[in-house]
C-alpha cells in the first residue's frame, strides 16, 4: 500500500470519528504532556478525571512543580505505577525551574526529562511542536501489525524497532500532529483488540489481518513471567479517632504512600502463635485479635505481583520502635494511599 494512501486514509477518518476530548483542544505542552503520562497509565473514560482534578488543582507547570509531593502522590491515587507520578514531579520541577516554566520545543530534548520516553516525547514535539515524529503506543501497534502483517513481538527490542520505523515511513510529514492522534484513535476505537469492526474498515482491502482472518493472532506479544505472590498482614493499631500510619520507603511497591505495620509471610497459613514468636514486639497487643487466618483477605493485583492482604485492627498505641506516625482520620483521608488501604478502610468504615 502506497504511504501517502495510509496516512490520508487514516486521518480523514479522525476527522469524521474523533472523540471530542479536553487535551485535543489545545498545544499547551504541559497539558498533552499530562494528559500523556495519565493515558499511559488507564484507558481515557477512567484517565479523564484524573485528568481534570491535576488541571483543576495545579493549573501550569509551575503550580505543579510548587504542590508538595504528598498532594501530587494523593491526586495520583488509583492509577498505580507511582514512579510515573514521582517523574511527573521531578519533572515540573526542572520545566519550572531551570527551563522558566517551557518544556523544550523538540523531540530530542525532551527526551532528556524524567518520565518523558519515546512516546510522550513524540506525542508532545508532534502535537505542541509539529515536529515529523511518529508516536507508537499499543493502539498504533495493533493497526500496524494487523495491516501489514508483522509478526514481530510488539515488547521485543527488534519488534519495538521495526514498528517504529515503519511508523516514522508512514507519518504524514505536513501534519504529524493529526496523523499521530489519527492513527492511535483508530486503533482505540474501530481496530480494537477484540471485536475489530472489519466489515466497515478503511483498510478492508489492504489489511494482511483482515484477507487471512489473522486479527486475534496479531498483534504478537511475548508472555511476561507470572505474577508473583506475596501474602501481607497487615497490624492497624488505632487509638480513638487515631491510626497509626508507615510511610513506606524506597526499594519496594508504593514508595512513599502511606499503609499501616506490615508483617510479609510466604503465605496465607500464618497462624497467630507464628505471629507471636516471631513479632514479639506485637505480642502484648495481638491478644485482642482473634485467629489471624479468620480475618477476610483482600486480593489486589500489580503488574508484576498479587498481593493478598489482611487486616488485623488492634486498639492500641504501638511500640515506638516500629516508626509509625500518628494520624487523626480525617488526615488519614488525605494522604496519598495505596487503593488497597482505601479498599480496606473504607469497609471497616474507618473513612
Ligand atoms: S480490517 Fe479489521 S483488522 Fe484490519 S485494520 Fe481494519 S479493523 Fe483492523
Amino acid at each position: 500500500m502506497d504511504n501517502r494512501y495510509f496516512s490520508q486514509k487514516v486521518v480523514e477518518w479522525y476527522l469524521k470519528n474523533k472523540r471530542n476530548l479536553p487535551w485535543r483542544n489545545t498545544t499547551d505542552p504541559y497539558k498533552v504532556w499530562l494528559s500523556e503520562i495519565i493515558l499511559q497509565q488507564t484507558r481515557v473514560e477512567q484517565g479523564l478525571p484524573y485528568y481534570s482534578l491535576f488541571i483543576k488543582k495545579f493549573p501550569t507547570v509551575k503550580a505543579l512543580a510548587a504542590a508538595p509531593a504528598q498532594l501530587v502522590l494523593r491526586a495520583w491515587q488509583g492509577l498505580g505505577y507511582y514512579t510515573r507520578a514521582r517523574n511527573l514531579h521531578r519533572c515540573a520541577h526542572i520545566v519550572a525551574q531551570q527551563l522558566n516554566g517551557k518544556f523544550p520545543d523538540n523531540y530530542a530534548a525532551l527526551l532528556t526529562l524524567p518520565g518523558i520516553g519515546n512516546y510522550t516525547a513524540a506525542a508532545i514535539a508532534s502535537i505542541c511542536f509539529n515536529e515529523p515524529v511518529a508516536v507508537v503506543d499499543g493502539n498504533v501497534f495493533r493497526v500496524l501489525a494487523r495491516v501489514f502483517g508483522i509478526y514481530e513481538p510488539i515488547n521485543s527490542v527488534s519488534g519495538k524497532q521495526r514498528f517504529n520505523e515503519l511508523a516514522n515511513i508512514l507519518i504524514d510529514k505536513e501534519r504529524p500532529a493529526l496523523f499521530n492522534q489519527a492513527i492511535m484513535e483508530f486503533g482505540a476505537l474501530h481496530c480494537t483488540p477484540r471485536n475489530p469492526l472489519c466489515a466497515d474498515c478503511i483498510f478492508k482491502k489492504q489489511c494482511v489481518a483482515y484477507a487471512g482472518i489473522l486479527q486475534t493472532e496479531l498483534p504478537v506479544k511475548i508472555k511476561k513471567k507470572p505474577a508473583r505472590n506475596r501474602y501481607f498482614t497487615y497490624v492497624v493499631f488505632r487509638k480513638g479517632n487515631f491510626l497509626f500510619m508507615n510511610k513506606r520507603s524506597a526499594g519496594d511497591i508504593w514508595q512513599s504512600l502511606y499503609d499501616f505495620y506490615l508483617v510479609e509471610g510466604r503465605s496465607q497459613k500464618l497462624t497467630l502463635a507464628w505471629f507471636k514468636k516471631h513479632h514479639t514486639e506485637l505480642a502484648p497487643l495481638l491478644t485482642q485479635v482473634k485467629q489471624p487466618g479468620a480475618t477476610r483477605w483482600y486480593r489486589h493485583n500489580l503488574s508484576h505481583q498479587k498481593i493478598f492482604a489482611r487486616f488485623l485492627v488492634v486498639n492500641g498505641v504501638p511500640d515506638k520502635k516500629l516508626g509509625l506516625r500518628k494520624f487523626s482520620l480525617k488526615t488519614v483521608e488525605n494522604l496519598p494511599k495505596p487503593v488497597l488501604i482505601s479498599r480496606f478502610l473504607k469497609d471497616a468504615q474507618l473513612l
